[in-house]
C-alpha cells in the first residue's frame, strides 16, 4: 500500500525497533511510546480496520493474539499487559493500517 508508513516498516523502507516478526506479523517498539514498554502488533497485510475482518482475517488475528500471550513474557510482560486497537477517528487512529498496541512494563492506570 503505498504512503502507508506501517507498509512501508514492514518493506525495511523506513527503520524500527523490531523485537519480533514471522511471516505474517511484525512487532516494533512505538516510536513515542505511552507506557515503559509500548510495542506495535502489525500484520504484514494491509487493511485498516476490523470491519473488514472475514473469516480468514478474524482466524488470523485470533492466531496474533495466541502469539502475543505466547510471546509476552520474552517480551518483559510477564506480569501482564494491555491491547488496544484503536479503530477510527474519534478513538484517534492515526495509522489506518491496523495494529495492536501492547503496553506494558509498569502498573497501568485505567482512567478516561
Ligand atoms: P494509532 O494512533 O493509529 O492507534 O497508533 C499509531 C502509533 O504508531 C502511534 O502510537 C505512533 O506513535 C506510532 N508511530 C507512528 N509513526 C511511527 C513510526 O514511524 N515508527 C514507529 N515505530 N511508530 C510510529
Ligand atoms: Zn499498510
Amino acid at each position: 500500500m503505498e504512503n502507508c508508513i506501517f507498509c512501508k516498516i514492514i518493506a525495511g523502507e523506513i527503520p524500527s525497533a523490531k523485537v519480533y516478526e514471522d511471516g505474517e506479523i511484525v512487532i516494533f517498539k512505538d516510536i513515542a511510546p505511552l507506557a515503559k514498554i509500548h510495542l506495535l502488533c502489525v500484520p504484514k497485510e494491509h487493511f485498516a480496520y476490523l470491519s473488514e475482518l472475514d473469516d480468514g482475517r478474524a482466524a488470523f488475528l485470533g492466531r496474533v493474539l495466541k502469539k502475543i500471550a505466547a510471546l509476552a513474557p520474552t517480551l518483559g510482560l510477564a506480569d501482564g499487559y494491555r491491547l488496544v486497537i484503536n479503530q477510527g477517528e474519534s478513538a484517534g487512529q492515526s495509522v489506518k493500517h491496523l495494529h495492536i498496541h501492547i503496553l506494558g512494563g509498569e502498573t497501568l492506570s485505567w482512567e478516561k
